[in-house]
Order: C-alpha cells, then structure tokens, then sequence
C-alpha cells in the first residue's frame, strides 16, 4: 500500500547480511528511488555491498541519501557518495523528541530551533569546557508528555549559525559523539569517536583493515578489534602503533585483537568504540 500511495519502497534496515543486500539491490533496481533514507549503518553496509561485488547503480542517479540513527563518519560518507554519486546527509534526532538537527547542503548540522530548545550541560566541566557539553533537549510543541532538558547521552557544542546556506538556525559543532564512547586523556584531551575514523582512514590502515572496535578497558588500558583485509598488515599495525604512542599515554597498554568478525549491537548498528570504564 504504501509502495503506491506515498510511492515508497521498505526494505529491511537491521542486521543484514550480503544476502539480504543482494535482494535490497534487486529491489532497488526495479524501484529506482529518487531519495534513500535509511539507517547510517545500514545504508553505509549496502554502499559496501554494492562496492566489494561491484554492482552497478551509477543509472540510478539519486539526489540524496539521507542517514539516520546514528552518526554519519567521514568514511561512510565518502563511500556512500563515491557509490551512489550524490550528496549525502544525516539526521540526528530520537524517537522521543524528533529530529534534532540535519545537514545543509553547505555541511553544517543546523537545529531544528522551530520545534525544539536546544542546550548544552556541562556544569562538572567534564568535556574541557569551552560550551562542549552533554545535549539537552526541550520540546517546544504542546504535547501530553512534554521533554523538558532531556539528556541525549550526546556531547557536542551549540553555536550561531554564520552557515553560507542563508539558514539562521543554531549549528551544532564539535559533536563528539555518545557521553561514554569519549576518552578524556591525563593531561585533559578528548579522544572522541572521530579520532579512530580519522586514524582508521589513514590510507594505509584502510587498505589493511576492514573493521574495527575500540574497547577502553576498566584497568586502563585499550584493546582494539581488527578485521583484516588480508594478512598482510604489518605495516598497517606498526603504523597505528605510532599513532597510538602519539595521542596515548606511554604506560597504556594497546592490544590488538584480530577477529573474524565484529557483531552489531541488537539495534543492527556496529559500535565503534565501547568504554567499559564508564559503563561499570
Ligand atoms: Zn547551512
């Protein structure tokens, strides 16, 4: 029904394997869709799909692809450009206050300031001040169940907008991701989840390692989850070792835990970074 009347097409968004792929690009093969909006993960996963069994889509010419639940890293999204040659966006918002904030086609994250107050909370100065702080969020609309300050768990940091777009609507900056998966160093740095995309596109880590976790133990030290590409990644670890040494301090310990795989959470999205110190 709603293939026909709102001219949509659904197609399964969690926990896909290369099979469940082969028939989503099937689908959309027939179905031509001018938008995608879909999961992060799972539309990052079918960009991957589409690229490692190189299938063609270039006669599709979508105008937009639309990511949601999740962020969207610098990797996925050239990917997902490269794959479907069109601009890509991302939607942060929640089930319960809607959508918070999406990209312009200038690249700033404006807020939804029409619907919704938006504030940030770092009364402890956990984040190294700076306005960066935990986001808080307040719905605006009369609804029976209002969310007033509610706590996304998101650090990042609220700024006016200056966007070159036109669009006067608050940006917000620095978004560091969720409040557990930021590592605050000794001497007071962030190590926020874009540190390991930034590190992981290095090229020569890239062409070594299909995917990657990165665990913050509870005694301090770090072990990293590494799918390989193939065997060859010596190079690519000594690499990552420096860059380690660099950003770390020098009594942590870094193990690398090579694995075949890495499993999604239940929500079907891959954790990048999980930080047992925080979540005891
Ligand atoms: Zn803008």
């Amino acid at each position: 029904m709603r293939k026909y009347l709102w001219n949509q097409l659904i197609l399964p968004g969690i926990n896909l394997s290369d099979a469940d792929y082969k028939i989503c690009y099937e689908s959309v093969r027939k179905f031509r869709p001018k938008v995608f909006w879909g999961f992060t993960s799972a539309l990052a996963g079918f960009a991957e799909y589409i690229e490692n069994n190189e299938k063609d889509v270039s006669d599709l010419k979508p105008q937009l692809v639309i990511t949601w639940a999740a962020p969207l890293y610098e990797h996925e999204k050239k990917m997902l450009m490269s794959v479907f040659g069109c601009p890509v966006t991302n939607i942060y918002g929640t089930r319960e206050v809607g959508h918070i904030a999406a990209i312009c086609p200038h690249g700033s994250f404006h807020i939804n300031q029409e619907n919704l107050l938006v504030e940030t909370d770092d009364v402890d100065g956990d984040y190294g001040g700076k306005d960066v702080g935990e986001i808080l969020v307040t719905t605006l609309e009369n609804t029976p169940m209002p969310f007033i300050r509610y706590r996304m768990g998101d650090v990042g940091r609220i700024a006016s907008s200056g966007c070159s777009c036109g669009r006067s609507l608050q940006v917000m900056k620095d978004f560091l991701g969720r409040t557990g998966e930021i590592y605050i160093t000794r001497d007071g740095r962030m190590i926020s989840p874009n540190f390991w995309c930034r590190t992981f596109m290095n090229d020569r880590i890239a062409r070594a390692f299909k995917r990657f976790q990165v665990i913050y133990k509870r005694d301090g030290n770090i072990s990293i989850k590494l799918v390989r590409k193939d065997n060859n990644s010596h190079e690519a670890e000594s690499l990552l070792k420096e860059f380690l040494k660099k950003n770390f301090h020098s009594d942590i310990k870094v193990d690398f835990d090579y694995v075949e795989k890495i499993e999604p959470q239940i929500s079907g999205k891959y954790q990048m970074v999980i930080n047992e110190a925080k979540n005891s």
